[in-house]
């Protein structure tokens, strides 16, 4: 399980986050929902230790990585803006994570057949990014993220820059995926139908808080506060 204890972030003395906790259990899907502005994407920063926590700590299992840096944290990221390397074939995209540790050969070439085929776009390996479509470029993506089998899932918008038709399908093919490979996970959303059909529960954060963590029914039957229920509205 993921565990975020009392984590605090200051940027140039403004408080964006304070006291905020969160428990992701083992092999949970966990939806951060939440207004624009209020510390989603900061809190995932702070789990895959691109930002250092200013208070608190996160916990990997029992085991505190607050200290660590972002190499030794064993996280796989699915960004909006973290894009995929354009020069590179899909291949080496999905082996990047796997060559920078000097992996064997062999073992890439195993780990990334099997992550491919599982995202179904093991026929795509020699392709480039630009030859991709942007449901496929998200599950080279999502593969990258996966390859090194990583304790913590963290996905940012993943499907923002999507039409429609492939962000539906993309929900349920990221859910599939992530259940298959039992990876504990956080998605952020604004999207309450997406948290709703992908997550096993929701957390709704405002101002750098939580406010309330329930599965999706429970939320909209007892919402906990006039926040939530403003901010889930009717329910779809
Ligand atoms: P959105 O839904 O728009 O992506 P968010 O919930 O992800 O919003 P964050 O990006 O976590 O929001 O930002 C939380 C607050 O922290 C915002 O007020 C933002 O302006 C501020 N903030 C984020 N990063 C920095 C930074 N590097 N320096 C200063 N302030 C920052
Ligand atoms: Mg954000």
């Amino acid at each position: 399980r993921l565990t975020i204890c009392d984590f605090t972030k200051t940027f140039d003395r403004t408080t964006v986050i304070k006291d905020m906790n969160l428990v992701v259990e083992d092999g949970e899907m966990l939806a951060l929902l939440g207004p624009s502005g209020c510390g989603k994407s900061t809190t995932l920063f702070a789990v895959a230790g691109i930002h250092r926590v200013d208070g608190g700590a996160i916990l990997f299992g029992k085991r505190d990585v607050s200290h660590l840096p972002s190499q030794k944290r064993n996280v796989g990221v699915v960004f909006q803006n973290y894009a995929l390397y354009p020069h590179m074939t899909v291949f080496d995209n999905i082996a990047f994570p796997l060559t920078i540790r000097r992996e064997g050969k062999a073992d890439i070439d195993r780990k990334v057949r099997a992550i491919a085929e599982l995202a179904h776009i093991g026929d795509l390996l020699a392709r480039r990014p630009s030859q991709l479509s942007g449901g496929q470029q998200q599950r080279v993506a999502l593969a990258r993220a996966l390859v090194r089998q990583p304790d913590v899932l963290l996905l940012d918008e993943p499907l923002a820059n999507l039409d429609a038709r492939l962000r539906l399908e993309m929900r349920s093919e990221i859910r599939r995926i992530q259940m298959e490979t039992g990876i504990t996970s956080i998605l952020v959303t604004h999207d309450q139908v997406e948290a709703m059909s992908m997550c096993d529960r929701i957390a709704i954060m405002d101002q750098g808080a939580i406010r309330q963590v329930a599965t999706p029914s429970e939320m909209y039957r007892q919402p906990a506060s006039r926040f939530v229920a403003g901010f889930l509205g009717n329910p779809p």
